[in-house]
């Protein structure tokens, strides 16, 4: 077994605060949290979380690593910054929020079938074809990722929406599937990659 997924496994680990001070963005905050639950009580989705913030960052420093980093709470943060401006310790916590999502997914450890992270996987993939998104091949990802005729389903019950749309100019479907890549797409993919090389370089994942 790799010494990375020897890490990966692990469930506890008592450096669990060092290693997301040192992966995850803006996770040098999280010891600054004095356990108030102003965030948690502020947050919109404060009565449907599984972990609010507040409690997530006592996980962290009490190394419960695997809890924290399967765990679907980070994907439902919506950036709302309700948090950031109400902490008296200023901590940016929706960064560290999507900070948290975003390693879980790099790890392999995030909740697969989680809706938000699905989404941010079409539209990611979708953006970087042509470095600007295709509303009709995201629309048609998002409505048949969980199967043909599921994707049918919901493709009939949007019929009249996107009829609507048609008719008032706002979509026009032959052009969205003809092109709708953006000048210099080729450009953008040589910077994604580049970037990705130093990410994994500095972060010390295989490339
Ligand atoms: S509001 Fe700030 S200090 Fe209070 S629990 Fe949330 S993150 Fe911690
Ligand atoms: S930014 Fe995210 S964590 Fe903060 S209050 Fe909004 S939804 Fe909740």
């Amino acid at each position: 077994m790799s010494e990375l997924n020897k890490v990966m496994v692990e469930k506890y680990r008592n450096d669990f605060l060092k290693e997301v001070e040192a992966n995850v963005e803006e996770g040098n905050w999280v010891k600054m949290c004095m356990q108030c639950g102003v965030c948690s009580g502020s947050c919109p989705f404060g009565p449907y979380w599984e972990h609010p913030p507040q409690e997530l960052f006592m996980m962290i420093r009490a190394g419960k690593r695997e809890e924290v980093l399967a765990s679907e709470s980070m994907w439902m943060c919506t950036s709302c910054y309700n948090c950031i401006v109400r902490c008296p310790r200023e901590l940016p916590i929706t960064h560290i929020m999507h900070g948290l999502a975003n390693y879980a997914h790099r790890l392999g450890i995030a909740p697969k079938m989680n809706p938000t992270r699905r989404f941010a996987k079409l539209f990611w993939e979708n953006i970087i074809k042509g470095g600007r998104v295709n509303e009709l091949k995201l629309s048609i990802g998002l409505y048949f990722m969980d199967g043909f005729s599921n994707g049918v389903k919901k493709g009939l019950e949007m019929l009249p929406v996107g009829l609507g749309m048609f008719k008032t100019g706002r979509l026009n479907p032959f052009g969205l599937l003809s092109g709708g890549k953006c000048k210099g797409a080729g450009d953008i993919h040589k910077m994604l990659k580049k970037a990705k090389e130093i990410e994994n370089r500095r972060k010390g994942f295989a490339p």
